[in-house]
């Protein structure tokens, strides 16, 4: 269900991704030049005559590319094709000398075939999310508008850089099968798992500020309980995860209006605007575009052993869906679970921290998603800093965690106690939680004997109360231990004066 401005409607969403990584390897897809066109790097200086398309000139196919994108297709769980084929996909546009792209046909099978990735849906609970196919295809240059008033200019650097192109998959066969996107938060959640699985693979960087991951959106609505599937737009070409939000909610709320007001959706391509936060047509379905795949003739259709695959899959490090499984074994539920491996930096810190002590890792969750994850912004997991206040880090490390939920449960501070010293830490105080315990007396007290006392006093003190209390007011029990507790200075552990107001109201 669909909400606009806080008010559900009778619609829901079908989202489908077509994401773009730009493989890491030294070299292009199909030359020896190198795949390294960072910004600071002079325009045209990582050109070989097959990227510039200079007549007579043979691509070769990278085979470390093939591996990446195997490795990226078993991350996957998705089917190894063991023959594909390129093709090319005629286009004119100056960012691309040659005058077509070097991709895979679409009816034929890519190099990576149906797979499928694990989140977390909207409900907190695990959904799979199915994927068609990831291809192998050229990236092209990059083209300079506002350098000059009336020229404009051409950086061949990125041109034949290889991508690995992965697209959703919609059961039309089988409406009842939902294992697709249907809300912009899932949309997000799939493409972090996207990203994780790439970075975890060492496949790409997928940084989305860094153009090294794209994404394609298509959108269609349908009233809710529905089995077709309807018109979709494709909003092209997105580079972050807020806009591409902001575009499945705009493109949704203009598709709901267009059938509530009698209308009906063309299958358009949209372009999205960063300032607006709307879509608008680009070209419409009568102007889609015939690109006229045909096999590349300079190209030998490629071949996947056997062999191969399990080499690389000898190779395979763990992925976010088998830590959650991990996670979920060692007590924690699905929420933290997915929480914890929204990144592979925050796995890490959390394992760093767990440091294979597994009753350590319910307590640590609770801390990192509730206290460290309040603060997305400042808290950053590889350097395990909090940088809330400009230009101050204040560091926590996983040590230091550990060490603080470890005096909780040894009862050495309570639980208030703890959070003072972890704000303490925040705050750039100095040393271990240990260290600061001492150093501000921070010493919980379990010594029946000096608790007793308090509780004694409390008791004497309040006789209409514990009149109360004796008559069923139960709830009056929360009232002691709160006086025992102040004149304690919150030191005492409240396990033990809830056991000896109990014992003595009783
Ligand atoms: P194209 O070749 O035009 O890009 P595809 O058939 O490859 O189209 O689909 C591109 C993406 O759009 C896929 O992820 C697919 O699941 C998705 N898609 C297809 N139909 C719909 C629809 N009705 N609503 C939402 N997404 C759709
Ligand atoms: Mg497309």
């Amino acid at each position: 269900m669909f909400t606009i401005k806080g008010k559900t409607t009778d619609w829901e969403l079908v989202i489908g991704l077509e994401t773009h990584i730009e493989v890491l390897s030294n070299s292009k897809l199909f030359s020896g030049a190198s795949a390294n066109y960072n910004p600071t790097i002079a325009p045209n200086t990582q050109v070989s005559m097959v990227d510039a398309a200079m007549p007579g000139m043979l691509p070769v196919l990278n085979e470390f590319c093939v591996e990446q994108a195997i490795k990226m297709g078993l991350g996957l769980n998705a089917e190894i094709s063991r023959k594909s084929k390129f093709a090319r996909k005629q286009y004119f546009y100056p960012d691309l000398p040659q005058g077509y792209q070097i991709s895979q046909p679409a009816e034929e099978p890519p190099v990576v075939g149906r797979g499928w990735v694990e989140i977390m849906g909207d409900d907190g609970k695990p959904k799979k999310i199915l994927i068609e196919r990831a291809h192998l295809e050229q990236d092209a240059g990059k083209l300079k508008h506002d350098v000059h008033p009336t020229k404009s200019f051409a950086d061949y650097n990125r041109t034949g850089v290889a991508l690995l192109e992965i697209v959703t998959f919609l059961d039309t066969k089988n409406p009842e099968n939902n294992s697709y996107i249907t809300s912009p938060d899932e949309a997000e959640r799939y493409l972090r798992e996207i990203r994780e699985i790439a970075r975890a693979l060492g496949v790409s960087k997928a940084n989305m500020e860094e153009g090294s991951m794209r994404a394609d959106v298509n959108v269609s609505v349908r009233p809710v309980g529905s089995n077709e599937f309807r018109t979709r737009t494709e909003t092209k070409n997105m580079v972050s995860f807020k806009f591409i939000k902001s575009a499945i909610e705009y493109e949704a709320r203009r598709q709901i209006e267009i059938y509530e007001t009698g209308g009906t959706v063309s299958q358009d391509t949209m372009r999205y605007s960063q300032s607006e936060g709307t879509t608008s047509v680009m070209r419409s379905k009568e102007d889609a575009l015939d690109y006229r795949y045909f096999p590349d003739p300079d190209l030998l259709p490629l071949e996947i052993s056997d062999e191969m695959i399990e080499r690389i899959k000898q190779t395979m490090p763990e992925l976010p869906a088998a830590t959650r499984a991990r996670y979920i074994s060692m007590g924690l539920n699905e929420y933290d679970a997915a929480r914890l491996t929204e990144s592979t930096d925050i796995s890490k810190w959390f394992d760093t921290a767990v440091n294979g002590k597994s009753e350590r890792a319910k307590p640590i969750a609770n801390w990192m998603i509730s206290e460290l994850f309040a603060h997305p912004e400042n808290w950053d997991a590889k350097n395990a800093v909090d940088t809330s206040e400009q230009g101050e880090a204040r560091i926590i490390t996983p040590e230091n965690l550990a060490e603080l939920v470890d005096m909780i449960s040894a009862n050495e501070i309570n639980g208030k106690q703890a959070k003072e010293i972890f704000i303490k830490m925040l705050d750039g105080e100095s040393g271990t939680p240990k260290e600061i315990a001492d150093r501000f007396g921070m010493k919980q007290i379990t010594d029946t004997g000096a608790i007793e006392k308090a509780v004694d006093d409390i008791i004497a003190a309040n006789p209409a109360q514990v009149e109360q209390y004796k008559s069923g007011k139960v709830g009056l029990l929360g009232f002691f231990v709160g006086g025992v507790m102040k004149a304690t200075g919150g030191k005492a552990n409240p396990a033990v004066v809830n056991e000896l107001l109990k014992k003595k109201l009783a």
